[in-house]
């Protein structure tokens, strides 16, 4: 299937399908997980095998973040209430935090049994049972991986998606479990608490992975440059679309992100087919992403020549203090070339990560390097911080547009 035919199963699936099908889809997983870990730790607590059990306790972690990923679905569909205009999504990240934490403390105990039993080696009885489970075990998450990912295709869920490549670690590590078994069953060694011990450090290693996948949504972390990178790239994909900026993205859980950002679009266009491009832009992300977006329109001058002369003039000067420097939001009230009043010059300037100045210095150096340029001219200068924008190429479309 190419990308443009896949694209477009993704966008034929509407939003409350892609809802109760997500919604599904994490149930069944759920379903599965904690069947696996009841079978598991009953096989486990038989065969006294710590490592059977921290396999088993791997597979709860699994249906925690199934039900974290279900209550994200569920909430998707939810309007957010007076109190609460961003929605309650942040309380799913706290109910994950605590899980997480609580997986992360199993993991620890599994720990210490594992090197207790390295160190006082208590007989293992692995029979046929142990076997079994394991062995079902593989082939359900086998299974499960399969699902997810198609499902995940389907609808284009990242959790989804995430949750059939943890299928596919479960698979391994669960196959080390029973390599482990059997080789102790086959040659007498007792292997267990090895494997307990990886087993461990997996399930603490999968405690820690939940902790940050809750605890930065809710500091409020930086959006990550894909998603950055994407928003951006389907901003540029529409037509009319010179350039964009100022992007904000706002998490407060699963089904309300919130982002705003400035399109660039020419003066000279009919405003009514501008606006309607914009509102086709932001109704796309809320259906296809689950964003809503709210897009600030700037109308950028094309037509006039002394105006793109000058935005190219400063845009190209301003890279001798660092050539990562872009502008936007240019304006002129008057001339420059009018000697006797200058002209009234404002833009915006993107602080690029980790300039060696202060915003104060890095205006100061502008001022100083554009005197020349603009003679007795006003200037005024604001400075953006530069973390959520990325790298310039793709900043502005790949063709240059009038100003540069
Ligand atoms: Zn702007
Ligand atoms: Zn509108
Ligand atoms: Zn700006």
């Amino acid at each position: 299937m190419s990308t443009n035919q896949q694209q477009k199963t993704e966008q034929a699936v509407q939003p409350l399908d892609r809802i109760a099908i997500g919604r599904h889809a994490s149930i069944v997983c759920i379903i599965c997980n904690v069947t696996l870990a009841a079978a598991k730790a009953l096989a486990g607590i038989a065969a006294g095998s710590v490592s059977v059990i921290a396999d088993a306790v791997n597979n709860l972690s699994d249906a925690s973040s199934n039900i974290i990923s279900l209550v994200g679905f569920q909430l998707a569909g939810r309007p957010a209430d007076a109190e609460h205009p961003y929605g309650h999504g942040r309380y799913e990240y706290v109910a994950g935090l605590v899980v997480a934490l609580l997986v992360m403390a199993m993991g620890l105990e599994l720990l210490k049994s594992s090197i207790e039993k390295l160190i006082y080696p208590s007989p293992t009885n692995f029979g046929i049972l142990t076997g079994i489970a394991l062995l079902a075990s593989i082939l359900l998450k086998l299974w499960m991986m399969n699902y997810t990912r198609k499902v995940g295709k389907q609808i284009s869920s990242k959790t989804l998606k995430a949750a059939a490549i943890d299928s596919r670690n479960d698979t391994l590590t669960t196959t080390g479990v029973l390599i482990a078994v059997l080789i102790t069953r086959l040659t007498g060694t007792n292997l267990d608490g090895w494997a307990g011990l990886a087993m461990s450090a997996f399930v603490i290693y999968s405690g820690v992975q939940l902790v940050k996948d809750t605890v930065d949504p809710l500091l409020g972390h930086a959006p990550s440059t894909q998603k950055v990178e994407h928003i951006r790239r389907r901003i540029l994909s529409y037509p009319g679309v010179l350039a964009t900026h100022d992007l904000m993205v706002h998490d407060y859980g699963p089904g309300r992100q919130f982002a705003s950002a400035h399109v660039e679009m020419a003066a000279e266009r009919n405003p009514l087919e501008t606006h309607k491009i914009l509102d086709q832009i932001e109704q796309d992300f809320l259906s296809q992403d689950g964003l809503h977006l709210v897009l600030h329109y700037d109308p950028i001058i094309t037509c006039d020549p002394e105006h793109t002369d000058l935005h190219n003039r400063i845009a190209r000067r301003i890279r001798s203090i660092d050539p990562r420097l872009t502008i936007h939001d240019m304006h002129v009230e008057g001339s420059v070339n009018d000697t006797k009043a200058g002209a009234a010059i404002s833009f915006d300037c993107i602080r690029p990560q980790g300039l060696p100045m202060t915003n104060d210095e890095l205006r100061e150096a502008l001022n100083e390097v554009l005197k020349p340029l603009i003679g007795n001219s006003a200037l005024s200068i604001v400075i953006d911080e530069g973390y959520l924008h990325i790298a310039d190429d793709i900043n502005s479309k790949e063709h240059e547009h009038p100003q540069g």
